[in-house]
């Protein structure tokens, strides 16, 4: 993932290369949607390309310099605790009203919720399933059910505008175009093992937070389940949150 120290240089070798304004084309063929704006899909935030976070990173630091504080904050806590607080929902969720603040960055997975035909969109159940088995051998840790077996809802309210069709090859296509933007970044092979393909409130969690705290998540973790709070995390979120970006 990227560092801090880092993700201005890639930021300005994506710019100056065209791959944000090859990201930008690629997600204006996708038809625009409406909805009811439940934020029920930001439950769980779907992953995204480092491409696509550089997109989103830039967009924040241009146009949400007074949120930036209260989302660091959201987004530790999420990166923390997704796995075991089943409120946990995406960062970026205006906490006022519900609705994107990044709605124009907002990555391919997000604007393809919804689109998708049915039993196109993965569940994560077999993921979770061996997640909650990888916490429990390593780190004697028990995955709440209600967070192992939580399936996203199909949300059947998305109207794309203007009566255009969907052709299920578009969404196909489209994401392999990111996955191509991706690799003007990262070798191919890392692209195609998926390595730089994680929910994005954990590229700017690692950004912030720097790799270490990998190694101090299942802390965090126990701490919570076993306090119903995690004084780590509260000091965490205390010190990161101030981050300028
Ligand atoms: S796509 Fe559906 S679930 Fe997501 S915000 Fe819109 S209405 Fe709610
Ligand atoms: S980026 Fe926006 S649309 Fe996507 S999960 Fe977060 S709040 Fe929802």
């Amino acid at each position: 993932m990227l560092s801090l120290d880092k993700i201005y240089t890639q930021l300005s070798y994506a710019e100056k290369n065209g791959l944000l304004g090859e990201l930008k084309n690629v997600y204006e063929r996708l038809p625009q949607t409406t909805c009811e704006k439940c934020a029920t899909c930001c439950s769980v935030p779907s992953p995204a390309y480092v491409v696509e976070f550089l997109n989103m990173f830039r967009y924040m630091k241009n146009n949400l310099q007074d949120q930036i504080p209260g989302i660091l904050e959201r987004c530790i806590r999420f990166y923390f605790l997704e796995l075991v607080d089943i409120n946990s929902r995406c960062p970026f969720v205006d906490p006022v009203d519900n609705t994107c603040l990044v709605y124009p960055a907002r990555p391919f997975t997000c604007r393809g919720y919804g689109l998708f035909d049915k039993g196109e969109v993965p569940g994560a159940g077999e993921e979770m399933l061996k997640l909650a088995e990888k916490y429990k051998n390593e780190f004697d840790i028990t995955l709440p059910d209600e967070v192992v077996n939580y399936k996203l809802p199909r949300c059947g309210k998305v109207m794309v505008a203007g009566g255009k069709k969907i052709v299920p090859e578009l969404l196909q296509t489209s994401i392999a175009d990111v996955a191509r933007l991706e690799s003007g970044l990262f070798p191919v092979e890392i692209v195609d093992s998926e390595y730089t393909f994680v929910p994005f409130p954990t590229h700017l969690a690692l950004t912030v937070l720097g790799e270490g705290a990998r190694a101090r998540r299942h802390k965090v973790m126990k701490e919570y389940l076993e306090q119903g709070s995690s004084p780590l995390l509260e000091g965490y979120m205390e010190k990161y949150g101030k981050y300028s970006l």
